[in-house]
């Protein structure tokens, strides 16, 4: 239950004097539909209302406070005009020039012979001194809360700024004092204000420093934030462990024909993640491990090892990917060993459809299909296991954690492996996943030739294409990149090449059934088609969007052509290129870019033709990008954070990850003082579902 100090937080907007429903609505559009949301929506700017000098002395073009007499109203006489008020000190008039005015509003918000300060920028036209439409026009009385620096929020269209500002206002009133919960040494060594303190300066700022991220105030707000952010990972793993696990062990017979199936060696990370992952599954605690490996660094043979495992103690592994590309892949590397070793598997996709879905769901659930390979359809309601004890989820920061969840909880204590591509920083990893067990694979797999990459100016297509032309002759396969499926509505560049366009030209170049096409937009069957011609190597040539990005395994494909490769972030052109150089065959990855090249894409382009390692690559993309840009909002895992930004506050997070282990050792259930506070801090930053994985939750 939330705590009852938190309720006038966690109240709707419109409960708030002022905010009817439709400002609420307006207001739940840019910051949220509750209290609390309107303090995390911060200010970008100042206006300095202080300075209040004279109608004779104030400057032209600057933000001046007027106090004044209502002298006169001068109506428009037509509708365009105009509708003036002049005001005046001992020093001169001011003309209080509106637009469009209500004249009965005018009459109430400047009373003839009353005293009013006003507000705003100051013009001088023809000699006279005007304002037009002042900021704001209060009476003496409100003169103190007038005259000073004013806090400028983003708005919306049709919110007052006066409105949200009053709004914010009230709610920073309405804050209360919290119980302490962070660590007092730290508090005092870093000189922290009190969190209400520290909210009344995020939008009371005495001055533009108190603007910046790094401001005090801000900076224990977003500690507060990174905390509630690892002790709610931290929940949910203490949680898991303390969950009855199981104890999967192998006999190693199966595992062993797969083996032998193998036409390489294993790396030694490979062998590495595979002995952790295997004392994970007989251990009796839950496993909840990370694979990380760069694209084509091997982790599917690893997690098959794992599944293997799993069907050797008389159990079920499922295989779960973003994409149905992925998972034909997988399931394409997977099927030939499992056949090796005499263990049945299917695929499960969207796409599988009345007799042949009911065929593999009654395999699943009869135990008689002990591997299953699949898209999300694997979660699906309907589908059920026999027994199913490891869950493999790959590129799991493009799922949902529910669907991880989900997936988990088709069978009983089962395991989890994720698996990813994305090299993350360990500051990102941290935020998105907490203190996750994590095993690497950093050596490519031997013989793999590092992949030559050049940047071409997209003058020299022509050449380019006979260099293609070259590849295809020599009995290569090619991988041509286009940035857009089609020119988009709002006219795209000329120089945009759809890769419909593309693909004709070079189709008619090098003969329609050698040169193949995919896109997001066509329909999956096509894609299938196209895919596994190229797969087959009847297609010597695939272009396509960055559908392809993740995943796809071509070894005989030698060379990659990138078209503006300006335009693609770091990560992704990594990504890219890993889909070629996994063969023994040297390859090539072309980069052509338009001239001229901003900085950034400078930077990004030389980067990618000195460096092939992913983790460098990851640590210079957010140096480049800034942490938010790193994953991608819509496919991470990373939590949209309110106060932090991991670019500014990354360096809080190992603290607080420390900070956490600490609480945890000391008081797991969160009973104590401190706990108590701790728990407040977690419905304060909505992380309740954490709080449920105490005992006395
Ligand atoms: P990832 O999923 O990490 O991108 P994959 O598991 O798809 O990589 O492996 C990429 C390719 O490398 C596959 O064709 C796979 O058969 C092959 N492979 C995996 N491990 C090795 C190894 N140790 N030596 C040689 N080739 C390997
Ligand atoms: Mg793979």
């Amino acid at each position: 239950m939330r705590p009852a100090v938190l309720f006038p937080l966690f109240a709707d907007v419109t409960t708030l004097p002022g905010i009817g429903p439709r400002f609420g609505k307006l207001i739940a559009k840019v910051a949220g539909p509750k209290v609390v949301d309107l303090l995390w929506h911060r200010p970008f700017g100042l206006v300095d209302r202080r300075f209040q000098p004279s109608v004779a002395e104030a400057p032209e073009g600057r933000i001046c406070t007027l106090k004044v007499r209502i002298a006169e109203h001068v109506p428009s006489p037509n509708p365009r005009r105009p509708y003036r008020v002049l005001a005046r000190d001992e020093s001169g008039t001011v003309e209080l020039v509106f637009f469009h005015a209500k004249g009965d509003w005018l009459a109430k918000a400047l009373p003839l012979g009353e005293v009013r300060l006003v507000s705003g920028r100051v013009e001088r036209f023809q000699g006279r001194v005007q304002m037009a439409h002042p900021d704001r026009i209060v009476g003496e009385d409100q003169a103190e809360e007038l005259l000073r620096l004013e806090p400028v929020y983003p708005l919306t269209a049709g919110l007052p700024a006066g409105t949200l500002r009053k709004a914010i206002e009230l709610a920073v009133e309405r804050t209360p004092e919290l119980p302490e919960w962070m660590d007092k040494p730290l508090r005092e060594q870093r000189r922290w204000p009190s969190w209400r303190e520290a909210i009344g300066m995020l939008h009371g700022p005495a001055g533009q420093g108190d603007l910046e991220p790094t401001a005090s105030g801000r900076t224990r707000l977003a500690y507060d934030e990174l905390l509630a952010n690892q002790l709610a990972l931290a929940l949910m793993r203490q949680h898991q462990k303390r969950q009855a696990g199981r104890e999967t062990r192998g006999t190693g017979k199966l595992r062993a024909r797969i083996l032998s199936a193998l036409p390489y060696e294993l790396t030694r990370s490979q062998v590495e993640a595979d002995a952790e992952i295997a004392a994970d599954l007989a251990g009796d605690k839950r496993m909840l491990r990370l694979l990380q490996g760069d694209v084509g660094s091997g982790k599917t043979v690893v997690a098959l090892l794992a599944m293997i495992a799993a069907v050797e103690a008389g159990s079920q592994a499922a295989l779960m990917a973003p994409t149905e590309i992925l998972a034909r892949q997988h399931m394409a590397t997977i099927e030939p060993l499992a056949e090796a070793a005499g263990v049945p598997v299917a695929l499960l996709t969207g796409r599988d459809k009345g007799k042949r879905r009911e065929e593999i769901l009654a395999g699943f659930a009869s135990g008689a299909i002990p591997l299953a390979v699949g898209t999300h359809a694997l979660v699906q309601d309907g589908v059920a296991f026999r027994d199913l004890a490891l869950a493999v989820v790959d590129e799991q920061h493009r799922f949902g954690v529910d669907q991880r969840v989900e997936l988990a909880a088709k069978g009983r204590a089962v395991d989890v492996l994720a698996m990813t591509a994305t090299p993350i920083p360990r500051t990102l990893m941290l935020a998105a996943y907490g203190d996750l067990d994590v095993s690497r694979l950093t050596e490519k797999p031997a013989g793999r030739k590092p992949v030559d990459t050049r940047t071409v100016p997209l003058e020299r297509l022509s050449e380019v294409v006979d260099a293609v032309g070259r590849a295809i002759a020599g009995g290569g396969q090619v991988f041509w990149v286009c940035p857009l499926i089609e020119d988009t509505s709002e006219g795209a560049p000329d120089d945009t090449t759809a890769a419909e366009v593309r693909h004709a030209e070079l189709a008619a170049r090098f003969g329609t059934d050698r040169v193949a096409l995919v896109h997001g937009r066509l329909k999956a069957a096509d894609k299938d088609k196209a895919m596994a011609a190229f797969a087959d190597g009847t297609a010597k040539l695939l272009v396509a969007t960055t559908v392809i990005e993740v995943g796809v395994d071509v070894p005989a494909a030698t060379v990659m052509v990138i078209e503006h490769a300006e335009r693609f972030g770091l990560a992704q052109l990594h990504q890219l290129r890993g889909r070629i150089g996994r063969g023994d065959k040297a390859a090539t990855c072309l980069l052509l870019y338009q001239a001229p090249l901003g900085e950034a894409a400078k930077a990004r382009l030389a980067t990618l033709r000195e460096t092939d390692d992913g983790f460098r690559i990851a640590e210079e993309d957010l140096r480049l990008r800034g942490a938010g840009e790193v994953l991608g909002k819509r496919q991470s895992g990373l939590p949209e954070f309110k106060a932090a930004d991991l670019a500014v506050h990354g360096d809080l997070l190992p603290i607080a990850a420390d900070d956490v282990k600490l609480i945890l050792a000391r008081d797991p259930e969160l009973e104590g003082e401190r706990g108590k506070a701790l728990r407040t801090l977690l419905y304060l930053f909505e992380r309740d579902a954490a709080v449920r994985y105490l005992r006395s939750g």
